[in-house]
């Protein structure tokens, strides 16, 4: 399915903390990190590509005023100027206008903070992800986890959503429905994930050792994919929609369980996190 040769590289920028019983079933009572996990794609046609980006200074400026207070309070979040996208970036030789694509996973402020840092990146995403908070402001976009104004004022003239020319059968076993070729040139696969946010997308790509598939907030830890762990119901309050969170969830356990070598990555998770700040990159 996948034949162009990309790299890809796992960073945190940022992290939020909830009660760990909140997030999975059987939780402790005990306060969890929930990182803000962001991929970078190099991509040797395409350049360098960004899978989310985590959080940003531009959080906390948001959130300094009513109604979007709420969403700070609500969720805590600890960050320091060296976590962000565009520091680590750098530190790799990167400069944020060497950026040309952004991949959204869906609008939640945790996924789109580092946004107006990449003054010639393209935004990719499903359009339907847009949808569910384009006209949302105040409380309405605080209850959608989503703050209009980290998105750049051009973001609609560089967005170029997917459309149907990128749909691709996917390998029957599989529990998706349909998948999306990106670059139509089979290096990242896009598949819908819709539950926590409507719209929402994960994608499969390979460097030349692992296949991964960056799921977002499908499932919020790998320990929760592999024993099948639901998150509390009262996390459901945060999803779109619970029925589709619940499906969508069950089919990254499947995903697991048909091919056990793919590093599945859910976007907050500590285990994943932990590996990085130990061992290097995960690559
Ligand atoms: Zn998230």
């Amino acid at each position: 399915m996948i034949e162009v040769d990309t790299e890809i590289t796992l960073m945190a920028a940022g992290y939020c903390t909830h009660k760990e019983r909140v997030t999975i079933r059987g939780g402790s009572s005990r306060t969890v990190r929930f990182p803000a996990l962001f991929a970078l794609i190099e991509h040797p046609e395409k350049g360098h590509i960004l899978f989310d980006t985590g959080y940003t200074e531009r959080f906390f400026e948001e959130t300094s005023r009513w109604p979007y207070s709420l969403y700070g309070r609500m969720t805590p979040v600890y960050y320091t100027p060296q976590d962000s996208a565009v520091h680590q970036l750098r530190q790799r030789g990167i400069e944020p206008a060497d950026i040309r694509y952004i991949i959204l996973s869906h609008f939640h402020a945790d996924h789109i903070a580092g946004l107006r840092d990449f003054p010639n990146a393209e935004f990719i995403y499903l359009q339907e992800a847009y949808e569910a908070v384009r006209y949302r402001k105040g409380w309405s976009a605080v209850t959608a986890g989503y703050l209009p104004g980290l998105l750049p004022n051009d973001f609609e003239a560089r967005s170029v959503p997917i459309d149907e020319s990128c749909l691709i059968k996917l390998p029957s076993e599989l529990p998706f429905k349909r998948g999306m070729d990106i670059f139509q040139d089979g290096s990242v696969i896009a598949v819908d994930v819709p539950g926590h946010a409507a719209g929402q997308i994960g994608i499969m790509v390979s460097s030349k050792s692992h296949a991964y598939f960056l799921c977002a907030d499908a499932v919020w830890s790998s320990r929760a994919y592999r024993e099948q762990l639901l998150p509390h119901w009262m996390a459901g309050f945060i999803m779109a929609n619970r029925v589709q969170y619940r499906e969508t969830f069950l089919k990254i356990h499947q995903v697991y369980k048909l091919c056990p070598e793919l590093r599945i990555v859910p976007s907050h998770c500590t285990e994943v996190w932990e590996m990085l700040v130990q061992g290097g990159d995960m690559r």
